[in-house]
């Protein structure tokens, strides 16, 4: 008989832990407490509009593609993306407006005459963006970094080796500027840092190979939008004999004191030889792992930040906007101190707006726009929600009128609101965050929770909130590292 394994939580690295594991022939259960799966990667409908409910930019698709590679099965058959010849629209409010290319030269000649940055400068940040990913990503990504062996790598010493080279020292925003002169390059090479959720004024100078993820990996589009991947994947658990029970919370971790043994949830009890926690950690602690020792300094890092999004129904078609645009703040410096230290939001803020209608038309009804518009939050603290986000709406609506020429409140037909208290009660997230802890520190990738746990045996953490990070390609990844960390089923 299998070796059992339960898995706590479907979001995406808990849904493909569990496929790893199948693969290793263990009798994978995963447990639910929303009715649906996915975490953070769901969906819903509202008068014929369809929204995405959190990611929107889809990279390094072959990390789901691999999942069907597992099972010799094409993922054309479950799952179908397309590459993006454009990458985001950018506009500011004194008229600029930029077209991120795909392609790196097209994006280098025209950075260079809007921005009237040498080519010289771009060519050699974005150089430097490659080295600094290629040094480092095969460690700090696909490896545990609390293993002994990731130490004695080859590409570990190759990396000590160009230190000077990795900009661990200064803030990214101290490396985008002393490679550009125009402040507006500067800002779009600092928004990199909200990808994983962090401040481009502390954050470490490596972070500037962030945009390698994107320039050089290339952006896509899943048909369906991003909620394709969770039913993909959830179809082929399903079909390997993976169990799903939904709507039921685990409450805890059972251990007979050294090693797991199973789980209780709100309505039974269950063995297992090993569980693979993808609740985030912090809260894991606080409820699963109520007699266990907590690993207080891993705890206390600060959290990446949250969102305010508003979902739309826009009853016109706007020519000038793509599927990833950007509307950003004049003070992007005040933006980053209300989000992380007055934690409040700022009343100009950068506005992020997806359409993935602009991809697939039936995403809304006929001559209408499915708008998701996200501006970043700083965590759940128990601020006054209600008030802030009546006044971020009248400084969302400021800003994309006065950049699109038309006032865009009388064009909403529907709206729905996500906030970070509504985030961290539907994905129990600590504080509504998107992706586990900042990277604010220069330590943080360190100061992440190992994928195992050090006091329980046969205990492993995936997903956002566990190393390597938040994301999509990384919560993959953390699957990956847990799944190779577990031997194959006896
Ligand atoms: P989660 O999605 O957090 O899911 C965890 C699951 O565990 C949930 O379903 C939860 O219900 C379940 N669970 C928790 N505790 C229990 C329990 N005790 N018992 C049973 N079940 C439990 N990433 C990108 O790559 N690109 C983007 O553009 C992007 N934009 C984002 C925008 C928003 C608004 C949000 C919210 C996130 C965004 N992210 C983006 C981040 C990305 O969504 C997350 O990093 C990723 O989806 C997290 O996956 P996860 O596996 O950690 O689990």
């Amino acid at each position: 008989m299998s070796q059992k394994v339960i898995v706590i939580g479907s979001g995406i690295a808990g849904l493909s832990a569990a496929l790893r594991l199948r693969k290793k022939g263990y009798d994978v259960t995963v447990f639910e407490s929303n009715a649906y799966p996915g975490g953070k990667l769901h969906a819903f409908e509202s008068r014929g509009y369809q929204f995405d409910y959190g990611p929107s930019l889809f990279t390094m698709p072959h990390l789901v593609d691999e999942l069907f590679d597992l099972y010799e099965l094409d993922s054309e058959q479950y799952f179908h993306y397309q590459q993006k010849d454009t990458i985001c629209n950018y506009f500011w409010d004194d008229g600029t407006q930029f077209t991120v290319d795909a392609d790196e030269q097209q994006f280098v000649a025209k950075a260079a005459t809007t921005f009237t940055e040498p080519e010289a400068h771009i060519e050699k940040y974005l150089k430097n963006s490659r080295t600094k990913y290629d040094r480092t990503a095969s460690i700090f990504l696909e490896k545990s970094l609390h293993k002994f062996n990731t130490y004695l790598s080859k590409e570990t010493l190759k990396a000590l080796f160009s230190l000077r080279k990795l900009d661990l020292l200064g803030s990214l925003n101290g490396v985008n500027e002393s490679y550009f002169s125009n402040p507006k390059l500067v800002q779009l090479f600092n928004r990199y840092a909200t990808y994983n959720g962090s401040n481009p004024y502390h954050t470490p100078g490596i972070m500037s190979l962030i945009p390698q993820l994107e320039m050089r990996f290339g952006t896509f589009y899943p048909t369906g939008g991003m909620h394709s991947i969770t039913k993909s994947l959830h179809q082929l658990a399903v079909e390997q004999g993976i169990s799903f029970h939904f709507n039921e919370r685990v409450e805890e971790v059972l251990t007979d004191g050294k090693k797991t043994t199973g789980i209780r949830t709100e309505k039974d009890q269950y063995e297992a030889q090993t569980v693979v926690c993808n609740m985030d950690v912090f809260s894991a602690y606080q409820t699963l792992l109520k007699k266990e020792k907590k690993p207080n300094k891993i705890l206390a890092q600060e959290r990446s930040s949250s969102a305010l999004i508003f979902y739309w129904g826009i009853k016109k078609t706007f020519n000038e906007l793509d599927l990833h645009n950007i509307f950003f703040s004049n003070d992007y410096p005040k933006e980053f101190d209300f989000i992380f230290n007055k934690r409040s939001l700022f009343d100009d803020p950068t506005v992020y707006l997806n359409i993935t209608s602009k991809e697939e038309p039936s995403q809304a009804p006929d001559g209408c726009e499915n708008w998701f518009v996200m501006i970043n939050a700083p965590g759940n603290d128990g601020q006054d929600w209600e008030s802030l986000k009546a006044q971020s709406k009248i400084s969302i609506l400021k800003k994309l009128s006065m950049n699109l020429g038309e006032a865009i409140e009388p064009l909403i037909e529907t709206e729905t609101v996500l906030d970070p208290v509504r985030i961290e009660t539907e994905t129990l997230s600590h504080q509504g965050s998107l992706y586990g802890t900042s990277s604010n520190s220069k330590l943080a990738a360190f100061l992440r929770h190992p994928n195992f746990s050090s006091t329980v045996e046969n205990l492993y953490f995936c997903g956002g909130s566990a190393h390597p990070g938040g994301g999509i390609p990384l919560c993959l990844l953390s699957a990956k590292i847990v799944s190779d960390l577990i031997p194959n089923s006896k």
